[in-house]
């Protein structure tokens, strides 16, 4: 990987400017006066559900949130017999890095080996409850086999009762830490694939090849909204807005764990992270204060682990970060109030890395790790990922005897673990039918990751037609991108960091490959930018060209590794298209970024700009396919694109936004919108029309509209539906995505496109912190913003 180029940090860029442009039909749905009544009745009922949780702490008892399973008895039974030790141990949570022989220089020996000790005092004399992570890096199916036999062939202690571990991994896109598993786009992908379909055939692959290495739980999906462009794990997102992410958020934990986890062999139990404004870091930096009120946590984050917990996740992991001062490992209010009282959340609730000792080291509001243990346990966390020493489990059977911490605590943390180990049967078999995963790694599974990406990849600029490539034409393909798997996996792929290559899938395509094989080895060649004068080269190189493609944007990274301090483009690759300018030839740029890197100094020099996300390992050919037309691209942004580091707003903005300095309506400017993206046909929009223009608070209505494909080829669209409230008690967004639907038309085709828009699918969450509809005009948007627009336009004038 040539490193110069992926250089993260630089500022300063120019000046562009956009055309104007709206896609946009507008329709007023004019509500009736006497709905305020019905409206406040509805929130009355609504509010009493909210309060059912209580503020005040309830722990004291029996489990006031108990979740009842068809193996209460049986766990009640086993509780009575563990000891507090037994109970503690359940809690905990060890890395098996910690439980593995190392060599002379510290390093984990190769193959994987137990070292037995450390393993009989996690098991035998901690009986720890989980085991999670990887040996830093991919591991063979054999072995996975061979590590996790040993775990559940270990022998319960006399007279003990036995207790399955429950083995956690972080298969976030794939099972990326299983040699030759599939690998599907990142989640950032997904969400621009505006499928949810493909969420679940996502989850469900992932967790089918996951449990054919032995492990049935997965730190997956992350439903933090992607709202700060800057934050390291954008590209582990759904993208910035509430419906998609719930719609993909639902779609997932379907994948993930099927309808009734049950015992079922393929599936997984999911992990709904980071519970709760892990995204939203003031800074941009990972694990910074997050600063989000009240009303917009409840309107924007809780409700996408809502969607997660409906879908029936059984697990969630906590935010390592604080929000509005309070580390959420530390607040009861969220951890119980929020999360147990208001979501109904039923399963158990684990800590991020070391998260219990960091309330004592880094956010210093417990003075001592055993302060910590308590005020993470007694705030509503089930189970602490320590995950290096066993501290934690000693601190909890000190807190029980001392009488400062409950039992019956202990008890319904142990509980809830209990139920979702009965429910994946580990009680039964810990690794039923291993070896008999078939499908693992086939074609079928690839080429459902290869549809996926095909969808994701969002076709942003198409300057003179430049795209499709014809096959007559001769291609230089340049850029750390061009030949490179790891920059089309992104992080989470066979490392943390997805930086080294030695683990890399043998056999799948990078970018340069599949274009090879499409365009022919004569006419497509590969300019090695790891040459010393490849930035002088490039436009040499080019001379002999007619098409430049140039696939940049960032090395893959997450978490602390990935922080930045500016969202431009690495200059290195800045000057990269210049220098390639220079040859006169058109460019087209490839986007291989977890977070929208701005471009706004490079994008005149582009002919073309493909954005392709972290596509996967079938990315390669994904985008081949879609350069030379093989398919037409139909992907659509799920994030606003900004146009410079300093301007970062959401689609979502609100009026007050639009002003710029000459207090004119020209503030908002993004490179892109949310939702835009281009096709290689065209679209029109026709007879949009209301089942009815005035509802009330109970009533629904249809929303139909006419989609026609002008162009002539086949293709997909994204209709998706916008609804602005024109004045509300909450200053209210230019707009809100309430809906969306994708369809596939041929050329001359048509379709009506019916939504189902209920008055309650307009609620806000109102000046007491509750939900509420209220009465007045509503402006209906439908499009498919597949013009470039931004909305410096007079908006009292559309809603006429
Ligand atoms: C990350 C989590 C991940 C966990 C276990 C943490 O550092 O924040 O997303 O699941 O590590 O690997």
């Amino acid at each position: 990987m040539e490193n110069r180029y992926w250089v993260a940090n630089e500022s300063a860029v120019g000046i562009t400017s956009v055309g104007m442009k709206m896609a946009r039909l507008a329709v007023l749905l004019r509500k009736q006066r006497g709905i305020l009544l019905a409206a406040s009745l509805i929130l009355a009922a609504l509010s009493s559900h909210a309060q059912a949780g209580g503020r005040k702490q309830v722990h004291a008892g029996a489990d006031a949130y108990v979740t009842h399973s068809p193996y209460d008895a049986q766990i009640e039974r086993l509780i009575g017999q563990m000891s507090l030790e037994e109970k503690a141990g359940q809690m905990t949570q060890v890395t098996l890095e910690m439980l593995l022989q190392r060599d002379a220089k510290g390093q984990i020996k190769v193959p994987a080996l137990f070292d037995q000790q450390k393993l009989d005092s996690a098991l035998s004399i901690y009986r720890v409850g989980s085991i999670l992570n990887n040996v830093g890096h991919t591991m063979d199916l054999p072995t996975w086999h061979r590590l996790l036999r040993e775990i559940h062939a270990y022998k319960t202690p006399a007279g003990r009762p036995a207790l399955p571990v429950l083995y956690g991994v972080d298969a976030i896109h794939g099972a990326n830490y299983t040699v030759g598993a599939t690998l599907f786009p990142q989640e950032i992908g997904l969400a621009a694939t505006w499928n949810p379909n493909f969420a679940t055939q996502c989850g469900s692959v992932t967790a089918y090849e996951t449990r054919a290495s032995g492990i049935p739980w997965n730190f997956s999906p992350v439903l933090d909204l992607g709202r700060q462009p800057l934050w390291s794990r954008i590209f582990e997102t759904f993208g910035e807005d509430v419906y998609l992410s719930r719609a993909m958020a639902t779609a997932i934990v379907q994948g993930y764990q099927g309808d009734a986890l049950g015992a079922d062999p393929t599936k997984v139990a999911a992990c709904l992270k980071h519970f709760v404004g892990y995204s939203m870091p003031l800074t941009g930096k990972d694990r910074t204060p997050a600063w989000i009120p009240d009303r917009q946590l409840k309107e924007y984050f809780l409700p996408v682990f809502q969607a997660g917990i409906d879908a029936g996740a059984q697990t969630i992991m906590i935010n390592s970060g604080e929000v509005n001062g309070i580390p959420v490992h530390a607040s009861y209010d969220l951890l119980t109030t929020t999360l147990r009282g208001e979501l109904g959340f039923r399963g158990f609730t684990v800590s991020d890395w070391e998260d219990v000792k960091m309330l004592h080291s880094v956010h210093k509001v417990a003075a001592t790790e055993r302060e910590a243990a308590k005020m993470a346990v007694m705030a509503g966390m089930d189970m602490s990922m320590v995950p290096l020493q066993f501290d934690f489990a000693r601190d909890l059977v000190s807190l029980v005897r001392a009488g400062e911490l409950p039992e019956s605590r202990l008890n319904e943390a142990v509980r809830r673990i209990l139920t979702v180990k009965f429910k994946l049967g580990l009680f039964q078999d810990p690794l039923p039918n291993l070896g008999g995963y078939d499908k693992f790694g086939s074609r079928t599974h690839a080429d459902m990751a290869l549809n996926s990406a095909r969808e994701s990849v969002t076709l942003l600029k198409n300057g003179q037609g430049i795209l499709p490539l014809t096959k007559t034409s001769k291609v230089l393909v340049a850029g750390p991108g061009a030949h490179s798997l790891n920059a089309l996996n992104g992080a989470w792929t066979h490392t943390w960091q997805g930086v080294e290559t030695r683990f890399n899938t043998p056999g799948k395509a990078t970018i340069y490959e599949a274009m090879k094989a499409i365009g022919g080895a004569d006419q497509v060649s590969l300019l090695d930018l790891s040459a010393a004068d490849a930035s002088a080269g490039i436009a040499r190189a080019a001379s002999k060209a007619d098409v430049i493609v140039l696939c940049i944007g960032e090395e893959p990274s997450t978490e602390k590794p990935g922080d930045i301090t500016s969202l431009d483009l690495s200059r290195a690759q800045r000057m990269l298209v210049q220098d390639a300018a220079l040859a006169g030839k058109p460019i087209v740029l490839v986007l291989l970024e977890g977070r929208p890197r701005i471009i706004s100094e490079i994008e005149p020099l582009a002919a073309g700009i493909v954005m392709a996300y972290f596509p996967g390992d079938e990315g390669g050919q994904a985008i081949a396919e879609v350069l030379y037309g093989v398919v037409n691209p139909s992907g659509k942004l799920p994030y606003t694109y900004p146009r410079y580091s300093g301007d970062l707003t959401h689609y979502d903005y609100k009026f007050s936004e639009t002003k710029d300095i000459l207090f004119g309506n020209n503030a908002i400017q993004p490179q892109y919108e949310f939702g835009y993206g281009l096709s290689y046909t065209s679209f029109q929009y026709s007879d949009l029309a209301l089942s009815t223009t005035q509802v009330g608070a109970t009533d629904s209505l249809t929303v139909s509209v006419k989609v026609t494909n002008t162009g002539s080829r086949a293709g997909k669209e994204v209709v998706q539906l916008y609804v602005r409230d024109e004045y509300a008690s909450i200053a209210p967004p230019q707009k809100r995505l309430r809906g969306f639907r994708k369809v596939s038309l041929e050329a001359g085709e048509s379709t009506v496109v019916r939504f189902q828009l209920h008055a309650q699918d307009l609620k806000f969450v109102g000046v007491d912190n509750r939900w509420r509809v209220e009465p007045g005009d509503y402006t209906l948007m439908v499009g498919s913003l597949s013009k470039k627009f931004y909305a410096a336009w007079d908006w009292r004038q559309a809603t006429k």
